[in-house]
């Protein structure tokens, strides 16, 4: 099972994964993102890994890779 993590050391807020994976993530009032926790279907794959290799501060990760 794949799912989303953000390394919080790192994120500083873009919201590029929310805008790439509205499904998946929301912005919190400050901008920074809140993860849904839902396992990444298969269907969800291809743009959970476009999402992650988009983030600009290498922030977003796919776990179980
Ligand atoms: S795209 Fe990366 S840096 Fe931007 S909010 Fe998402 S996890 Fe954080």
């Amino acid at each position: 099972m794949r799912k989303l993590e953000i390394d919080w050391t790192r994120c500083d807020g873009h919201g590029l994964c929310a805008t790439l994976l509205p499904d998946d993530v929301t912005l919190d009032e400050w901008g920074f993102p809140v993860l849904t926790g839902a396992p990444v279907t298969a269907g969800e794959l291809a743009n959970a890994r476009r999402a992650v290799l988009a983030c600009p501060t290498l922030a977003l990760r796919l776990s179980g890779l």
